[in-house]
């Protein structure tokens, strides 16, 4: 029989009324035949809840201890999911992370998972149970609850979908698919009915918020079947329409249809720029500036070193913007070291980026783009390209007017 994973987000199950209506749209895949396991996230707003409770007794709280806290909203949401099946007269069953057991590392507040037993869902299956589950959180091998990062209870979903081998994991939010960008910034965005793996990967990592990345390269490696969609629709929704809606994430190479030249306009305004102005350009010198940057666990993205002039050049890179203050602290000794002239920081910038697999047989993407920008009196400070995406550095003031006239210039606008 065909198995079905669902993951619904907070705002999905943010009141028992919202509980109730999951558990009708459960009830109706069930009905129509499907093996239904259903991974749920704490009600809306519970996780930072409970974080900030955590942080009002200790500022920077105990790893183990804030794990601890922050996976009881979970498990609340399960319960409740669970008695609201039992009241339409389905069988249900919820498990916490350890209950199922879904292994993960040791790394408290960003665990990876390592290993789901799926052994007692397989024969709740078997037994006609919807097996409801916590998203977000596991245990390590010594017992302790992990929890994976925040929004994790997406991974969770694509975890359990792969270890079931799954037919689709269908990930509800209150967003009806992907879209061409965030139509809060494009009102004329456009939803895509499909887009690769790769290109969702892309989206992700420059700062669209629908699915956690994690989630996105999990689904990669083991080729689960991905759909968001809408939970927001009528649950009495027919199911055909219902399992056609939203976006499914597919294979380059299942693809059939012409691939689009641009999909989508990403963008991530939580980004600060680094840049070391005369350091000798000799060899070892970005090692020597990236190693303490990794060392103390900070994201570098988009890294630029100029041409050398006279021995001297100058090197710049991206980071979080939360990370910047720690990153100067860190450059200002590197300087010393390395006897380069200046360390500056500019939180003032943002990235803007066009997604494409097209690009890949497609020349003359990024002068398009360039020029697009130029007309507007944009300045680039730094590009960065890879096969299927193209990414730019601006002012940050200039963002919102960047994402709309690209996604002009590439037609995005159109009906697709
Ligand atoms: N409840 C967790 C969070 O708010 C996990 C999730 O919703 O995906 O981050
Ligand atoms: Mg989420």
């Amino acid at each position: 029989m065909a198995l079905i994973v669902q993951k619904y987000g907070g705002t999905s199950v943010g009141s028992t009324e919202r509980i109730k209506n999951v558990a009708k749209r459960v009830a109706k895949w069930k009905a129509a035949g499907y093996d239904m396991v259903v991974v749920v996230s704490a009600m809306s707003g519970e996780t930072n809840r409970l974080i900030a409770l955590a942080k009002e007794i200790q500022p920077h709280p105990d790893p183990r201890e804030l794990d601890v806290v922050a996976a009881t909203g979970e498990q609340v949401t399960i319960g409740l999911l669970a008695m609201a099946l039992m009241e339409l007269g389905l069988k249900a069953r919820s498990y916490t992370g350890s209950q199922v057991r879904v292994l993960t590392d040791h790394a408290y507040n960003k665990a990876r998972i390592l290993e789901i037993d799926e052994s007692n869902i397989r024969r709740d299956l078997k037994d006609g149970y919807v097996a409801v589950v916590a998203g977000f959180q596991g245990v390590d091998r010594d017992g302790n609850v992990t929890t994976l990062g925040r929004g994790g209870s997406d991974t969770s979903g694509v975890a359990f979908a792969a270890a079931l081998k799954a037919d689709e994991c269908q990930i509800y939010t209150d967003v009806d698919g992907v879209y061409t960008t965030d139509p809060r910034i494009v009102p004329e965005a456009q939803r895509l009915k499909t887009i690769t793996f790769e290109e969702m990967l892309e989206m992700a990592s420059l700062g669209s918020k629908v699915l956690q990345i994690r989630s996105v390269e999990f689904a990669g490696k083991y080729k689960v079947r991905l759909r968001v969609l809408s939970s927001l629709t009528p649950p009495e929704l027919p199911i055909a329409e219902e399992a056609v809606s939203g976006t499914l994430i597919t294979f380059e190479e299942d693809a059939d249809m012409e691939q689009a030249l641009v999909s989508g306009v990403a963008f991530n305004r939580d980004e600060a720029k680094v840049t070391v102005v005369g350091v000798p350009d000799t060899p070892g010198i970005a090692y020597q500036i990236l190693d303490p940057i990794a060392e103390a666990n900070i994201e570098v993205d988009v890294i630029v070193q100029n041409i050398g002039r006279d021995g001297l050049t100058d090197f710049s890179f991206t980071t979080h913007r939360n990370d910047l203050k720690k990153t100067l602290d860190i450059l200002e000794r590197v300087r010393k070291h390395v006897g380069a002239r200046e360390v500056i920081g500019d939180d003032k910038i943002c990235k803007v980026g066009l997604v494409g697999v097209g690009m890949r047989s497609h020349v003359g993407v990024a002068s398009k783009m360039f020029r697009a920008l130029a007309e507007e009196g944009i300045n680039i400070q730094m590009i960065s390209t890879s096969e299927i995406k193209i990414t730019v550095v601006i002012d940050e003031k200039y963002m919102e007017l960047a994402v709309r006239v690209l996604h002009k210039t590439f037609d995005l606008d159109q009906p697709r």
